[in-house]
């Protein structure tokens, strides 16, 4: 049994993810551990019977009474480098889901890690689709270097552009030259409508209610288009990489970022 604290417990995809987790054989939900929500039971809120494990708001004393193995984090990008360091410093190995870690960031975890001899995993994206997108995504820009990205999300996230086109983004650009794809007379109207740029690739980062997740690459050369498109229709869509990632976090070393380390 894999002893695994939730936190983001109360959220969109802790809850998704819990409801999951409670079903399985081989795993167990010891703590749920969410800023909102405190005294909810987890399998009741979550659609399944009562497990008598519920949300409580303080990480740190819910590791030292429950002793999980790990920790699944899908909170906010305010809250997760101190959840992190928190769950390592305290031996809790940690899954990590919740987007908008820097560069930086990723540095400290790799270094915590190592430092407590406590693996961490960082996914900006647990769906199957989306990976594959990366993957097809990184190759096509070796035959079709110029492209942009576009990524749609629901109106409440809160950090641009997400965390799946920034790694698509850096994938795509170790694959070609760094260049600007603007035409040098080109000019704003109006100041940002050409998006973000990485290494003169442009990112638009659209928010809206009704969506899950949505990415399009779009590729140009002339007279020909290619659109890569990875689209989540639901929350579930992200459990089965969640799954693997919480079966595997603890046979691995310092971090390790990305699902297609663990295909
Ligand atoms: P959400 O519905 O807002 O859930 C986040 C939950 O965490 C909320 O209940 C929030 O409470 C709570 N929270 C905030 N600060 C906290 C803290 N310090 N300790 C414990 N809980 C805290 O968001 P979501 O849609 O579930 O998404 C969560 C994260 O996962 C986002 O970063 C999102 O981009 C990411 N995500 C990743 C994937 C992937 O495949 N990697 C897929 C989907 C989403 P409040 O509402 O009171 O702040």
């Amino acid at each position: 049994m894999i002893k695994i604290l939730v936190n983001g417990a109360s959220g969109r995809m802790g809850r998704a993810m819990a409801s999951k987790i409670l079903l399985e054989n081989d795993m167990e939900i010891v703590a749920a551990v969410d800023v909102k929500g405190a005294g909810a039971d987890i399998g009741i809120s979550t659609g399944n019977p009562a497990t008598g494990v519920l949300v409580e708001d303080n990480l740190e004393a819910a590791i030292k009474r429950t002793n999980p193995e790990v920790m699944l984090d899908f909170t906010n990008p305010q809250a997760v480098m101190k959840n992190i360091r928190t769950a390592l410093s305290n031996g809790v190995a940690c899954v990590v889901g919740t987007t908008g870690l820097s560069e930086s960031d990723l540095k400290e975890a790799d270094d915590l890690a190592r430092a407590n001899k406590t693996p961490i995993f960082v996914a900006s994206n647990f769906a199957i689709s989306a990976v594959l997108m990366m993957r097809f995504a990184a190759e096509a820009v070796k035959y079709m270097p110029n492209f942009e990205i576009v990524e749609t999300h629901d109106s409440h996230k809160l950090d641009a552009p997400s965390g799946t086109a920034m790694t698509t983004a850096k994938m795509m650009c170790a694959n070609r030259e760094v260049f600007s794809q603007e035409s040098p007379n080109s000019f704003e109207l109006l100041p940002g409508c050409r998006g973000g740029d990485y290494q003169g690739a442009r990112i638009h980062s659209i928010r809206v209610p009704g969506v899950i997740s949505l990415q399009d690459c779009i590729f140009g050369a002339p007279g020909q288009l290619l659109t890569i498109r990875a689209e989540s229709t639901n929350a579930e869509c992200f459990y089965p990489g969640v799954a693997m990632a919480l079966r595997k976090v603890l046979e691995l070393e310092g971090l390790t970022f990305g699902l297609d380390k663990l295909l």
